[in-house]
């Protein structure tokens, strides 16, 4: 009878959700997810996270630990793929030929995956979109699939709009405000990519690492009406669960710089008074890049913190090995000069304390979305110099339709953030676009007050009644609903729930 109904009802509504989540192994994909994950244990649901065991070593270090939250670990197959052991995830690796092997071995991860879910099968799996198979296998067992790719919901529509475009330019057709892009992407990145958005549209909803604010809700609604499934924005995931300095220097790897020899250097620097630069974890520019960064900087005469690539693919990795590829490419005697002016990290870095540091004054990034995401939230301005994936897109996003910074004039796209640049961004561009930011003139003032503002909608978005709560909330009723309506459904209660 319907009491009974209604009764069972509320009891399912109230039991915690079981989620599986399933991570891409590199910073920038890995990193958000597993913060969003924690957005779920810290709300009651338990969560599972599928991954193998060299990346189950930076989780285990990264994240947070929760009764909630388990991790399961799958063997690697490294062997088979032709890398050595241990080398798990992009950021380990630095040539093209071994960044397919890493997403030649993530393919191979599907049979133990679907093997586990069978046998502990989840109300939802979050998965990245670079692991398409997911589809299929939550498909053949009924489990609503989230998809998330680690993209600002902006970049997705107008990469959609892009492939769907017969034009050669980089205009973007279709979207709320006419966009140029200021390179047009690799055939071989669309041809890449085409396939993992059209599996993703096929999903039950996309998890997006950003609040509806940045992207704007005419794109929210351009998405839900062209996929036909909801986009949940539930980030930042920078502001989710960390909140003290040793838990936002913990996120992602471990840092070659402690977090309080970064914040004392920078106590001693005036406010919006120092450059962060730093590339995100995939990029490796050439040495002669690497030298015009170093003299732009210079002459701009603006201090900085910048994090230099370190030396990967070895297993005997080391200091000395970092100072020797330093040699290479630095200008003679730039450490001497700037021993005060400047901080130079060679490897990884607590990119989140830095930029939330008063004295960061601007950014010089690639327009990661995860970089600009946080940026955003810690309310720094950005210089944009985007280099390879959706980065193209968001430097649009960031200038263009926000307001939150200037352009580098980066012109080359390329597949990945290694290999080949046929065009160097000059010393000259990088020094202007720099000073344009820090010397304080009209423009940068109102780039530095929307900084501000959008800081402040990010912070508001997490909190009680903000916009990313909410969505979080209405996600976990819709699953929950679509959880009881099935197994109503299993228990032969065929009219229940109504809609
Ligand atoms: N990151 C960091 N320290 C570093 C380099 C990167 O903490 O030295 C983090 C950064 O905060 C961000 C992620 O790594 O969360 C990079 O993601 P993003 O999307 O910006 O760029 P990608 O590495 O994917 O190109």
């Amino acid at each position: 009878n319907k009491s009974t109904m209604g009764g069972i009802y509320l009891e399912e509504q109230e039991r915690p959700l079981k989620l599986h989540f399933i991570p891409y192994p590199a910073p920038g994909h890995m990193i958000p997810l597993c913060d969003i994950a924690t957005l779920f244990t810290s709300n009651g649901h338990h969560v599972t996270i599928i991954t193998t065991p060299s990346n189950a070593q930076i989780l285990d270090n990264s994240i947070p630990s929760h009764r909630y939250l388990h991790l399961h670990i799958v063997h690697f197959p490294s062997h088979e793929v032709g890398l050595p052991d241990g080398v798990e995830n992009l950021s380990a690796v630095s040539d093209m030929v071994n960044a397919a092997r890493v997403h030649e071995a993530t393919t191979l991860l599907r049979s133990p995956i679907e093997q586990f879910v069978e046998q502990h099968p989840p109300d939802c799996i979050v998965a990245d979109f670079l692991m398409p198979w997911v589809h299929d296998v939550a498909h053949k067992l009924n489990i609503p699939r989230l998809a998330f790719n680690g993209f600002s919901l902006f970049a997705v529509c107008a990469m959609v709009n892009l492939h769907h475009s017969t034009s050669k330019a980089a205009f973007v057709p279709n979207l709320p405000h006419p966009i140029t892009l200021n390179a047009t992407p690799p055939k071989l990145l669309t041809r890449f990519m085409q396939p993992l958005l059209e599996t993703e549209q096929k999903s039950y909803g996309l998890i997006v690492n950003s609040f509806a604010e940045l992207d704007g809700e005419e794109y929210v609604e351009l998405y839900e009406k062209s996929t036909g499934h909801k986009a949940w924005h539930l980030g930042p995931a920078s502001l989710i669960c960390r909140t003290s300095v040793e838990e936002k220097a913990e996120r992602g790897q471990k840092s070659v710089v402690g977090a309080e020899q970064c914040l004392s250097w920078l106590n001693s620097k005036a406010v919006n008074s120092v450059v962060y630069i730093c590339f995100g974890s995939l990029c490796h520019f050439p040495d002669e890049q690497l030298y015009e960064i170093a003299c732009g900087v210079e002459a701009s005469g603006h201090q900085f913190i910048w994090v230099v690539p370190e030396k990967r693919g070895k297993e005997n990795e080391n200091e000395n090995e970092n100072e020797k590829e330093m040699e290479r490419w630095v200008p003679s005697g730039f450490e001497e000069r700037n021993r005060e002016k400047g901080m130079i990290i060679k490897g990884w870095a607590p990119q989140v304390v830095i930029l939330g540091h008063p004295a960061i004054g601007a950014f010089l990034t690639h327009c990661g979305w995860n970089s600009t995401v946080e940026a955003v939230s810690a309310g720094v301005p950005m210089i944009t110099w985007p280099v390879h994936d959706e980065q193209f897109y968001n430097e649009k996003l960031i200038t263009h339709l926000r307001g939150l910074g200037v352009e580098v004039g980066a012109r080359e796209w390329t597949f990945i953030g290694f290999g080949e640049r046929k065009r160097l961004v000059s010393r000259d561009c990088i020094d202007k676009a720099v000073r344009r930011l820090m010397d304080g003139a009209d423009q940068s003032l109102a780039i530095r007050r929307r900084a501000k503002e959008y800081a402040t909608k990010a912070a508001k978005a997490v909190q009680q009644h903000g916009s990313s709560l909410n969505t979080f909330t209405a996600l976990i009723h819709d699953l929950k609903r679509f959880r009881d309506r099935t197994s109503l459904h299993q228990h032969h209660f065929p009219t229940f729930p109504p809609k």
